[in-house]
């Protein structure tokens, strides 16, 4: 639609600004032809990162690895809802391309990133209060979980946010969400009470199960399909004592005895102990020939006596060949991994991918020697790739249901949620990296299927990039989540508008 001076003038007006200065905006837009980066700053000259500033560039390289940073013509760093509220306005009204991104974890391009057009970065938006009762935390989408375990840690409480410091709220928390207390409390998602959003047309609503309950389920999963979430109210859980975590590293050709002690821990401490986490990480770095393989199990009922839990006793049997734990903070859990290495990494290119398996443990045995065979003879400069088991048991998808729903599509199975991570070094690899990490993917594909163990959804939080996700949720939640999009975004803004992310239409 073509719109006219006189309509955009009246626009302008409704937003507050006076003739002089609809005037002046005009003028400028009629010159660069732009009125949606002349307005937002015209009304908000705080509230915008220009191209080649010092403040662009560094909120540009705060992306989780380097194919992430894109362009965008404009940032626009709102304060408070409302702000953001105008912007969407704007957006709509001028039929204008742009993108939300919270802490810029997702290393896909234009996920959280747009080229050219508007960046809504929620960075400064990271308003963090607890109730007087302490039951309650309101998180601002701006917020990093290591900001948010601290600040709740002076209280002696916590919340189920993600197990490393760096990672963004809101992202985490549309996309289901794993913490470290996913066995007790379920996904991340069930612990949030509330969600505020801004819709199409600017208007800001609350989602929780007394209003626009059909909005609150879907935002449990659902990603940026609906509206820009600018508060998440979530219920917190005492943690006075903090927690227990440890690494038990093994020499590789102890991996499919590691996979089946895994297996036979997932479907036995985890299931009868909830209170319990165990991950198992493999990596691999061909250039210099090692390959780690490790457990890391958590638990957050840390009155045990000994040395550990005795339910981690067969871990320890195997006999790895280190270990360390100890009792430490959350904070301290989130941040150790935290190592110059790991901020090293955030500047190369980096691919993630997910599948989701039944518990099996033929299976897990098959897949454990998969990684270094795979990748074991890349050439790639710095390729480095690691395979994160994630285990999700039938009562984390209980309880979560048990709490409002997953609009994810877990089903009361206990699985686990296999997580590829890989970084590399040049852009000019970016094809031969890609091709190998969906070959990959593709043997896992067929590994699952030939035990009958594949799950149908995917983990919008570790999902390839190229993977329907919200198709992956099942029919009867797809259609769903499009009813919940028709009766919440009527103009369908965040489906033609607001690019990036796993939409509900391809
Ligand atoms: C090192 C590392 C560790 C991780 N560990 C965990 C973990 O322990 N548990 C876990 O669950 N995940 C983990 N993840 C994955 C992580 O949850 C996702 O990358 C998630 O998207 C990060 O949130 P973010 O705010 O940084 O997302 P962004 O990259 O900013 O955005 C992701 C998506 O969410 C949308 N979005 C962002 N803000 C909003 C908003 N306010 N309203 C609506 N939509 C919005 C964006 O448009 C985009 O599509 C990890 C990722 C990394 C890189």
């Amino acid at each position: 639609m073509i719109l006219g001076l006189e309509q955009i003038t009246s626009f302008m007006l409704t937003l507050g600004l006076v003739h002089d200065h609809v005037s002046q905006i005009t003028k400028s837009a009629e010159c660069n032809g732009n009125y949606t980066e002349e307005l937002l700053n015209a009304l908000f000259p705080n509230n915008v990162y220009l191209p080649a500033t010092p403040e662009y560039a560094e909120s540009i390289s705060t992306y989780f690895g380097s194919r992430a940073r894109l362009n965008a013509s404009v940032i626009f760093v709102p304060d408070v809802a409302e702000q953001v509220s105008t912007g969407v306005k704007i957006m709509e009204f001028f039929d204008q391309q742009f993108a939300v991104r919270g802490g810029g974890q997702t290393s896909h391009p234009g996920m959280a990133g747009i080229e050219d057009d508007i960046l809504f970065s929620l960075e400064r938006m990271n308003e963090l209060t607890l109730t007087p009762s302490k039951d309650r935390a309101s998180i601002g989408p701006g917020n990093l979980w290591g900001r948010v375990f601290e600040t709740l840690e002076s209280s002696g409480v916590a919340v189920t946010g993600g197990t490393l410091a760096p990672v963004g709220v809101p992202g985490l928390l549309t996309g289901n969400g794993f913490s470290n207390f996913l066995s007790s409390r379920g996904f991340s998602t069930g612990d949030v009470v509330n969600f505020q959003v801004v819709l199409g047309g600017g208007r800001i609503v609350n989602a929780n199960p007394a209003e626009n309950p059909d909005l609150w389920w879907a935002l449990k999963g659902g990603s940026n399909n609906f509206g820009i979430v600018t508060r998440f109210d979530m219920n917190t859980f005492p943690l006075p004592g903090g927690i227990w975590s440890g690494t038990l590293a093994y020499n590789s050709s102890q991996v499919e005895t590691v996979a089946e002690a895994f297996y036979e821990i997932q479907t036995g401490a985890l299931v009868e102990s909830p209170h319990l986490d165990v991950q198992f990480m493999q990596m691999v770095i061909p250039g210099i020939g090692l390959t780690t393989t490790e457990l890391v199990p958590f638990t957050d009922h840390v009155n045990f006596t000994g040395p550990y839990p005795s339910s981690l006793k067969p871990l320890f049997d195997i006999g790895p060949s280190d270990v360390s734990s100890a009792r430490k903070t959350l904070t301290k859990s989130s941040t150790e991994a935290v190592t110059p290495e790991f901020i090293e990494v955030t500047n190369k290119r980096i691919n993630r991918a997910n599948i989701n398996i039944k518990a099996h443990k033929r299976l897990y045995k098959e897949i454990s020697t998969m990684l270094s065979a795979h990748y074991g003879s890349s050439t790639l400069e710095d390729h480095s790739v690691s395979l994160s088991w994630n285990p999700v048991t039938a009562h984390a998808v209980r309880e979560s249901n048990r709490k409002g729903g997953n609009a994810g599509g877990w089903q009361e199975v206990n699985q686990v949620s296999l997580n590829l991570r890989v970084n590399w070094a040049n852009a000019a690899d970016d094809m031969a990296a890609l091709k190998m990490d969906e070959e990959f993917m593709a043997k896992l594909d067929v590994a699952a299927r030939k035990w009958d163990s594949l799950m149908p959804n995917q983990w919008a939080n570790n999902a390839a990039a190229n993977v329907d996700v919200m198709g992956s949720y099942g029919e009867t939640n797809l259609e769903k989540l499009r009813a919940v999009s028709r009766k919440y975004d009527e103009a369908q803004i965040f489906q033609t508008l607001c690019r990036g992310g796993y939409k509900l239409w391809n």
